[in-house]
């Protein structure tokens, strides 16, 4: 599943004919001062996270002048808003809204149909407004076979009762809403506020998409999503240091050659009852300084318990590989233990190499079982 960020989902957005605020994205302040002189005031500061309440959280800020823009977008940026840090911001003329609505496209797993959702109470979590007042919400059920006709889409406007005043223009973006949620091979798209200006005009405030990465292999035009959503820092770290690392919840870290086996081990750890904290692929070489950036990217996960380090040497020596990590450990202090598996070529080498360091922080194993066994031992705080 890959979240588009609101500024990535509005330029989705726009490519389907939807209306929205002209803006750009900034990195830092200068940038973001750049912006606003080039769209002209008053414009709006926007925290480019993944989650909502930016705006109660402090992340949309209006600015009427260079000087407020200054002072919002230093504030916002590294701005921690549920855990995410602020690193990307959007600029965009400032709307005058009269009307705030809501509309989504979502699929119903249950009841094996798209759903639609138009409210007239918007710019409110749409829990809250299903919660508190539940006939706030038109719903309407969307055979996928028949699409989503203009009639349809009217009678959802005047259900939710938006102001007669938006409903061309509500009707209009929910017909390319449905057809950009179709197409994009979306899991949700939503506007909320959907906005009434003061000078009539409806168009999406703000946009929230959801792609399904499954279907990422028919668009290759989503790559260019990759290069400014938001990415894990982890992953960030790992990618400067060309290693594959992906994030996972558990409490085990991994490290191994190749993604076969990278992936076996993950299936061993969750067989043994353990969870893998992530996948972590260092490819085909497994000198100290590979060695040391992988345990480095490791470390840097709180949740992870315990390393454990699954080679099949083959080109890569095992010798070489327990050589990597001994170097990797004066250079990096490591604070989970280390559980090896180390084989193939120069296996028993590699064990000496080990057994010599002496260190209590890395423990050799056989197979791949033990080895995963041990970690999710450790991991569990069962000692060493
Ligand atoms: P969210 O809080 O993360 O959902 O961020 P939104 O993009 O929805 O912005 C939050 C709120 O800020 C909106 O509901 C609006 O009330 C307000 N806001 C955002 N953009 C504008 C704008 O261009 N003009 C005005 N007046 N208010 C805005
Ligand atoms: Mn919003």
């Amino acid at each position: 599943m890959v979240d588009l960020v609101e500024y990535q989902g509005k330029q989705y957005f726009a490519r389907y004919g939807i209306p929205i605020s002209p803006g750009a994205p900034a990195d830092t302040v200068a940038e973001a001062e750049a912006v606003a002189e080039r769209i002209g005031y008053p414009v709006v500061v926007k925290a480019q996270v993944q989650v909502g309440g930016r705006g109660k959280a402090g992340g949309v800020k209006l600015a009427d002048n260079l000087a407020e823009v200054t002072e919002h977008a230093g504030n916002i940026l590294g701005l921690d808003i549920k855990g995410h840090v602020v690193r990307r911001l959007w600029i965009e003329r400032a709307t005058d809204i009269a009307k705030e609505y809501y509309a989504s496209f979502t699929l119903d797993r249950a009841a094996r149909s798209h759903l639609a959702m138009v409210s007239a109470k918007g710019g409110v979590e749409i829990e809250t407004v299903a919660e508190e007042d539940p006939d706030a919400i038109a719903r309407l059920h969307i055979d996928p076979i028949d699409g989503l006709s203009e009639a349809a889409a009217r009678g959802l406007v005047e259900a939710a009762g938006l102001d007669p005043e938006a409903h061309d223009g509500a009707v209009d973006i929910l017909l390319k809403l449905y057809d950009c949620y179709i197409e994009g091979d979306a899991d949700l798209v939503e506007i909320n506020p959907l906005t009434l200006t003061t000078d009539g005009r409806v168009h999406a405030l703000d946009a929230k998409v959801t792609l399904d990465d499954d279907a990422a292999f028919r668009h290759p035009d989503w790559e260019e999503f990759a290069g400014f959503g938001e990415i894990d820092e982890r992953e960030r770290l790992a990618k400067s240091k060309g290693l594959q690392y992906i994030g996972l919840d558990g409490s085990v870290g991994i490290i191994a050659n190749g993604a076969g086996l990278a992936m076996s081990t993950l299936d061993v750890v969750n067989q043994v009852g353990g969870s893998a904290a992530n996948f972590l692929d260092i490819g085909g070489g497994a000198n100290a300084d590979v060695m040391a950036n992988a345990l480095e990217v490791i470390n840097t996960d709180p949740n992870v318990r315990a390393i454990l380090v699954n080679i099949f040497g083959g080109i890569v020596r095992c010798d070489e590989v327990a050589r990597g990590i001994l170097a990797a450990l004066e250079r990096v202090e490591i604070s989970s233990p280390i559980v090896l598996r180390l084989d193939g070529t120069n296996e028993i080498e590699a064990r000496e190499i080990i057994a010599a360091a002496n260190l209590d922080q890395v423990i050799s194993q056989p197979t791949m079982l033990d080895a995963a066994r041990r970690a999710v031992e450790l991991a569990k705080g069962a000692g060493r």
